[in-house]
């Protein structure tokens, strides 16, 4: 201890000494700011740093090591050899190297001991060559002892040094490693040259001049030194480089935030906002603690891919953020970098699409497409349901009458009703003008069913009085139960429908529920429905003719045509019975035209002052080229057209009320006459005829057949008949069955009269008297 001493105290220049120390602390630090680093790099530029390690503290060693034997003041001139000075420099920068790639990233205590192994080894071979180098007239004769004492001193403090960096963090990660750092390099320098003594030998060496032996010295230590700090100036650039990618993280619009270890060291100023906190707080926070995934659970960064999630904070429930993950390298660290992006304003626009085409837009009820598809789901749940079909009574007369804004008002109040009315699982769609569809999940008996369908009957009387509101709607409601009436969404629709239509003809504001009996009736209409498409071309059509006639004399002016349906199977069908399927099918478009067609052709064979009056329904106003097919008629026929009467009633002018008008005045301006008829049963009001000068007004056959017991019948019909006569317009009395009425009706003043009186439908009545004039022609 005492020849160290002596050793560095007596035999160095003190100055130089310093400059060694503070080569050493320098390079020292150099190190472990780069080792430092190089830890929390990607592998391949951790390798690159540990170059620069190496380098950094080989020099280092190397220059501590000159300087201190630049200030060596031994009693004889030295100077050395340059090529094994550079060899010692190598040396101390290959061992180092060694050591640190063994040292590792996360040095255990054994690994730390080898490295500080090798690290010593390095310093020792490298101090060796340098003294290997020393050109003198003197023989060097070392004390191995104490060398291997400084060897082993020396391998401990890079141990300490080591076994510090491995334990501490921040700049202390720094100080304490490289403060054992130095002291192994000076350790060993000292202990070395104390046990190093130079015996003069004349015969070695040549006697040089020691200040110019060493003058090259110098420059290879401003070198060495200048390598330091360009060294550390590299470091402190590369991580200025890398600072630039905050500005760039700015330039986003995006919300990012860096993460090392789970832990937040860095943010945008977007991502603050977003959360609307300072940059500052989110540092070292977790993104767990901001940010949770949409179903509440915890937040974990996704890795490569991206996932939902919003705010902790955030009640909002559109809320939605994008959070994608990507590995960077940031400021020499292996990092994640979190984009979020905030996708609400674009969910909630999407939302918003998917709601506008699964609802109805006036009720906000589920629409057909969205009913279809719930339908499908609920079979597939292979769960108890049941299906309820619902339709308004009297909307359309409601509609007509007071409005669309009415209709619209009584849709949405009814909408409001249904929705009430179930539970938050049910499924409540509209899916026509005044159709809803209800599925009613989880039902396990049929009551659950008439306990919905007779809350909401309730509950409707209760909302709209049909006795006082003029404007009040009523409901009926169709059952079809899952599985048990119909286990596919086709059956279950039909089976609800006709369970509807049931309730319907029950005295309309009732519920009914599918049953077998009701199937049977449902199939005997499709069956119907089916011959009826086809009874035109199997030619089971026939028309048949009732008399009109002049009140007062008796005298026949007309003739009515009426449709008969001789069914195959079934016999006559009355038209009452199939008229309305004819209408709901749309075949009555096909049928009416034949009937024209048919009556126009058998009246042109009649005495010119005989005209035939022809039905035509509503629906045929609802095809474009009625006027088109009427003149066809008329031409075909070779009819005149004031002999033509067409029959209408008003239901005609309930839907395109304008196209129906448009319709009729066409008709009319060609010398055809139109005549409304069943009056008295429909809304009978006044604006229709005001709108249109029908040629005749007929009273409906209910009014006629109590006229001569019922005082309020003969009165509506002495109304109707001043009705007609301040319109200019006829009145023709249907239903004449007795000699009484007619002469009532006489007396009231109605010109003409229809009936089994008069006469019954016959077939063409003067079929004899065609063939009389064909016989007498021919
Ligand atoms: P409607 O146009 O009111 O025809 C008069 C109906 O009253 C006919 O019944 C006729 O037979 C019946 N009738 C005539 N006089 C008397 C009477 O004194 N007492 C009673 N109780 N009834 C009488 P029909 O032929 O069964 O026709 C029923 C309805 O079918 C017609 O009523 C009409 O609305 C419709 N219809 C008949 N043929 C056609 C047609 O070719 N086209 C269209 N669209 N509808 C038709
Ligand atoms: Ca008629
Ligand atoms: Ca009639």
């Amino acid at each position: 201890m005492f020849s160290v001493l002596e050793c560095v105290v007596y035999q160095h220049d003190p100055r130089l000494v310093l400059i060694a120390a503070l080569v050493c602390i320098l390079g020292n630090i150099c190190l472990f700011v780069v080792l430092n680093r190089s830890t929390f790099c990607v592998e391949t530029r951790r390798r690159h740093w540990l170059v620069v390690a190496a380098i950094a503290q080989g020099v280092g060693v190397w220059a501590t090591h000159f300087v201190a034997m630049l200030a060596y003041r031994g009693s004889m001139p030295i100077r050395f050899d340059m090529s094994l000075t550079l060899l010692s420099v190598a040396i101390a920068i290959g061992f180092f190297w060694c050591s640190f790639r063994l040292l590792g990233k996360a040095p255990t205590l054994r690994r730390s001991a080898a490295a500080a192994a090798i690290a010593a080894a390095g310093v020792g071979a490298m101090h060796s060559t340098g003294m290997a180098s020393i050109i003198a007239p003197a023989r060097v004769t070392i004390d191995h002892g104490t060398a291997l004492v400084a060897l082993l001193l020396c391998g401990l403090c890079f141990w300490a040094s080591f076994a510090a960096f491995a334990r501490t963090s921040g700049w202390r990660r720094v100080i304490a490693p490289a403060t054992f750092g130095v002291l192994a390099v000076v350790i060993l320098h000292f202990t070395a040259m104390s046990a190093t003594t130079l015996v003069p030998d004349p015969t070695r060496g040549a006697a040089l001049d020691a200040a110019g032996s060493r003058e090259w010295l110098v420059p290879a230590i401003v070198f060495a030194n200048l390598a330091l700090i360009v060294l550390a100036l590299f470091g402190s650039l590369i991580d200025r480089w890398l600072t630039d990618a905050h500005g760039l993280a700015e330039a986003t619009l995006e919300a990012l935030a860096i993460t090392h270890d789970g832990r937040i060291v860095e943010v945008n100023h977007q991502l603050a906002a977003l959360l609307g906190v300072s940059p500052g707080a989110l540092i070292g926070s977790a993104p767990a603690d901001w940010f949770v995934r949409l179903d509440g659970t915890p937040f974990a960064a996704p890795n490569g891919h991206s996932v939902e999630a919003r705010l902790r904070s955030s009640v909002d429930e559109d809320q939605i953020l994008e959070i994608a993950t990507q590995t960077i390298e940031y400021r020499g660290r292996g990092c994640q970098v979190l984009a979020i992006r905030d996708l609400s304003d674009r969910k909630r626009a999407q939302r918003a699409i998917e709601h506008m085409a699964s609802h109805d837009p006036l009720t906000d009820l589920a629409n057909r497409a969205w009913f279809v598809h719930a339908l499908d789901r609920a079979i597939a749940a292979r769960e108890p349901f049941a299906l309820l079909a619902l339709d308004l009574d009297r909307f359309k007369a409601v509609n007509d009458i007071f409005g669309h804004a009415a209709g619209d008002d009584i849709l949405c109040r009814v909408a409001d009703l249904l929705r009430a009315a179930v539970r938050g699982d049910d499924v409540v769609a509209r899916v026509g003008g005044d159709e809803f569809l209800i599925i009613q999940s989880a039902v396990s008996t049929p009551d659950d069913a008439r306990r919905l369908a007779s809350r909401i009957l309730e509950n409707l009387a209760v909302e709209m009085d049909v006795a006082r509101d003029p404007m009040a709607v009523g409901i009926s409601i169709g059952v079809a139960l899952y599985p048990q009436d119909g286990d596919d969404a086709e059956t279950l629709q039909r089976n609800a429908d006709t369970a509807l239509y049931r309730a319907k003809n029950n005295g309309r504001g009732g519920a009914a529920f599918f049953d077998q009996e009701m199937d049977a009736v449902a199939r005997e209409r499709r069956a119907l429905e089916h011959d009826l498409r086809h009874a035109i071309t199997r030619g089971e059509l026939r028309l048949v003719f009732q008399p009109l006639v002049a009140t007062a004399f008796g005298s026949i002016v007309g003739y009515e045509a009426l449709l008969r349906w001789d069914h195959a199977t079934r016999g006559e069908v009355p038209p009452d019975d199939f008229i309305p399927i004819a209408e709901d099918i749309g075949a009555i478009v096909q049928i009416g035209e034949w009937v024209l067609r048919e009556a126009c052709t058998i009246a042109a064979g009649w005495p010119e002052n005989i005209s035939v009056a022809v039905n035509v329904s509503t629906i045929q106003f609802q095809v474009p080229n009625l006027p088109a097919i009427v003149r066809d008629a008329l031409d075909r026929a070779g009819l005149a057209a004031h002999r033509l009467e067409l029959e209408i009633t008003e239901t005609a002018f309930l839907r395109n009320r304008q196209s129906a008008l448009k319709a009729l005045h066409e008709i009319r301006a060609m010398g055809v006459r139109v005549a409304m008829d069943d009056f008295g049963t429909g809304y009978s009001s006044l604006s229709n005829l005001k709108a249109f000068p029908f040629d005749k007004i007929k009273i409906d056959k209910s009014f006629v057949s109590s006229i001569d017991d019922d005082a309020a019948a003969r009165s509506i019909v002495r109304a109707i008949i001043g009705l007609g006569r301040s319109f200019n317009m006829p009145i023709v009395a249907e239903g004449v069955e007795t000699e009484a009425q007619r002469q009532m009706l006489l007396d009231e003043g109605c010109p003409q009269a229809q009936g089994f009186y008069f006469g019954r439908p016959e077939a063409n009545p003067f079929a004899g008297a065609l063939s009389d004039k064909t016989r007498s022609e021919g």
